[in-house]
C-alpha cells in the first residue's frame, strides 16, 4: 500500500518536472530581448555578422532578392529595395542593433513599417516592412540591440483609408504583398543596399 503511494507520488513528481522544463523557453520567449533559444531555433544557422543581430531568428531561407526583379503583386516596384524572408503572422522582429525609431506607421507600398537610425552607424538605417499594425514603438523611441520591436504583420489590413493595395479577392493587403513575410531594408545614407552585405552565409 505505501510503495504504491510513493509510487504514484514518484510519476507525479516527474511530470511535474516535466512540465516546469517544457515552459522554461514559452517565459524566456516572452523577453523582450533576444535570447540564446532564438539562436538556436531551426534554420537560424545561415547568417551571422560581426555588425548586426540576423533580425528574424528561425528564419532564413530568402524568396526575393536585393534588386531588379520581376514584380510578383502589381505595385510592388521592379526594383527591390531589401530582401524578404517568408515568416508566419507574429514572428518577433529584433532591433539589428541600437538606435531611435524614426518612423514607425502605415508605408504605403511597405504597409505598416518601422524604421530605425543606428547610434553607432549614423549613415545607416534599417526598416521592417509589412509588420503588425499593432506597433511596438513609435517614433523618437531609443532601442537595443535585441530589443522586439515589431512582428511580422498580417496580408490582409483593413481601415487604411485609399490602401490602393489588395490581394486577387480585392481585400486591401498590408502594403504590396502577397503573404506574410519580412521585407527587411538597410539604407545607407538614404540609398537601398543589399542586407546581406552585412551579413555572411556561413552555409556556403
Ligand atoms: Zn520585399
Amino acid at each position: 500500500m505505501l510503495s504504491s503511494f510513493f509510487y504514484v507520488y514518484k510519476r507525479i513528481a516527474i511530470i511535474a518536472i516535466i512540465i516546469c522544463i517544457l515552459f522554461i523557453p514559452l517565459i524566456y520567449s516572452n523577453s523582450i530581448y533576444y535570447n540564446l533559444n532564438d539562436n538556436f531555433s531551426e534554420n537560424n544557422n545561415k547568417f551571422e555578422s560581426d555588425l548586426f543581430i540576423w533580425p528574424i531568428p528561425g528564419y532564413s531561407r530568402i524568396s526575393s532578392n536585393f534588386g531588379l526583379r520581376k514584380s510578383p503583386t502589381a505595385g510592388a516596384s521592379t526594383f527591390h529595395s531589401g530582401i524578404d524572408i517568408p515568416a508566419p503572422e507574429g514572428t518577433k522582429l529584433y532591433a539589428i542593433d541600437d538606435g531611435v525609431v524614426t518612423f514607425s506607421g502605415w508605408g504605403a507600398g511597405g504597409g505598416y513599417t518601422v524604421t530605425v537610425q543606428l547610434n553607432n552607424y549614423p549613415d545607416l538605417k534599417f526598416s521592417f516592412c509589412h509588420v503588425s499594425p499593432i506597433l511596438l514603438v513609435k517614433e523618437d523611441d531609443q532601442i537595443k540591440r535585441g530589443e522586439i520591436i515589431a512582428k511580422v504583420g498580417p496580408k490582409n489590413v483593413y481601415g487604411i483609408n485609399n490602401n490602393q493595395y489588395k490581394d486577387e479577392n480585392g481585400n486591401p493587403t498590408n502594403g504590396a504583398t502577397t503573404g506574410t513575410h519580412l521585407h527587411f531594408i538597410i539604407k545607407q545614407n538614404n540609398i537601398p543596399t543589399d542586407p546581406l552585405n552585412y551579413y555572411k552565409n556561413i552555409e556556403n
